[in-house]
């Protein structure tokens, strides 16, 4: 990837994003999967720029949506309907509704309450709302707190008990068809163990759910495969499909998997250049123009990422010392990586932050009034941009209409 070349042609702070990568990490799943009935819905959340989307539907992916907006996304992007699931803990009526009307492929509902909403909607409109529920199986993912969403303790889902209640009154109902059952016990998991584990508990429920008529079509084992940040030993696709396969062994299902960071973390970078150098006391600090608001991760998760130092002459700038690389944000927070040994920087030298494909760009704000970086996407050797950097007019359009003129006060 030639980052300099794209730095002086679209500017900095951009993200980066190689295509190629994608499609390889994409086969990589959908291969471990032969065999099986199986879906790969892409977690929009991950990355939902339209490109992307369209990049992964072409593959033959389908997408999992955690808003309505994702789900007209994902539409707009070229995903078929039928190949569209719609999760999360708190959706509205309006989003119920218009995922209704689109007649995706079946809505994940993660309470009792929220599925008397989906009946009393679908009821409204005259139709049967395909649903599935998410289990709550219980088990530790072992990851960081923030991304972990199997334990009790987390808003997700429902307890296997209520589950199976909840079954029994949706098959009951007109206006729910039970087609799915789902869990997603976290994010950037690198043990299979767990998985396993709840993967076992949920096909259990699903022949328990059998006995009783109830007939589950859809397996949803949700996102969370974990990436290489940093030393993580990330788990083997292939392990990972032969656990799930052996799970639902003599089921007939079909398989969903949610990948998100799996598929995009890895493939994206945040190129960014010095402004400055400075030390505050023993404290080396490289600012670059790059900041939280473009990169959140590190400030909201302590995430560590990967750095590449990459002007021409580096290796003539002398002895490499331990920095810190921060943005221009007026918080203390505002840092994307630590502890990075780094050679003497000047302005203007390229500083590329690894690992950003994921939960990058889609977690960007434009808090003091930064306009939100430019992203551009590489395949076959070849690179277009795939979002226009904002400017300051973009930032004001929603408030302009509103200024009240001093002369009419
Ligand atoms: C966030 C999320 C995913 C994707 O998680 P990754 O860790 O990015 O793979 C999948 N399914 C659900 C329900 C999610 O909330």
């Amino acid at each position: 990837m030639n980052f300099e070349a794209l730095a002086q042609r679209y500017g900095t702070p951009l993200y980066v994003y190689d295509f190629d990568r994608i499609r390889e990490r994409y086969e990589r799943l959908k291969e471990a999967f032969a065999g099986t009935k199986s879906m790969i819905a892409y977690a929009v959340k991950a990355n939902s720029n339209l490109s992307v989307i369209r990049f992964l539907a072409r593959l033959g992916a389908g997408a999992d949506c955690v808003s309505v907006g994702e789900v007209l996304r994902a539409r707009k992007a070229g995903i078929e309907p039928y190949r569209i699931i719609f999760s999360g803990v708190g959706k509205r009526d309006d989003e119920i509704e218009r995922a209704l009307k689109e007649e995706i492929l079946f809505l994940n509902l993660e309470s009792e309450a929220e599925m008397e909403r989906v009946e009393a909607i679908a009821r409204r409109l005259g139709r049967e709302a395909r649903i599935s529920i998410r289990v709550n199986p219980n088990v530790d993912p072992k990851t960081h707190p923030y991304i972990s969403t199997g334990l009790h303790e987390n808003k997700f889902g429902v307890s296997l008990d209520t589950a199976k209640r909840m079954y029994i009154r949706a098959k009951n109902s007109p206006h729910l068809d039970p087609v799915g059952i789902h869990f997603h016990i976290g994010s950037q998991l690198t043990d299979l163990e767990p998985i396993r584990e709840a993967a076992g508990i949920v096909a259990d429920l699903v022949r328990s759910l059998a006995a009783i008529g109830v007939e589950i079509r859809f397996f949803d084992v949700g996102g969370g495969l974990g990436v290489v940040y940093r030393d993580e030993t990330p788990i083997d696709p292939a392990d990972y499909a032969a656990a799930i396969k052996e799970a639902i062994r003599g089921l007939d299902l079909t398989i969903v998997c949610e990948p998100g960071r799996y598929l995009v973390a890895e493939a994206g970078w945040l190129v960014t250049r010095v402004l400055y150098e400075k030390r505050n006391g023993d404290k080396r600090f490289v600012i670059v123009d790059g900041a939280m608001n473009d990169l959140l991760r590190p400030s909201l998760y302590d995430a560590w990422h990967g750095v590449r130092f990459l002007p021409a002459d580096k290796e003539e700038r002398g002895a490499a010392s331990e920095a810190e690389i921060v943005g221009p944000v007026c918080e203390s927070g505002d840092w994307l990586a630590k502890g990075i040994a780094l050679p003497p920087t000047r302005p203007g030298d390229l500083i590329v932050i690894e690992g950003a494909g994921a939960y990058g760009f889609v977690m960007a704000s434009n808090y003091n009034t930064r306009p939100r970086a430019a992203e551009v996407a590489c395949e076959g050797g070849r690179c277009r941009l795939i979002r226009d950097r904002e400017n300051f007019e973009d930032l004001i359009r929603l408030e302009e209409a509103y200024l009240e003129d001093d002369d009419d006060a």
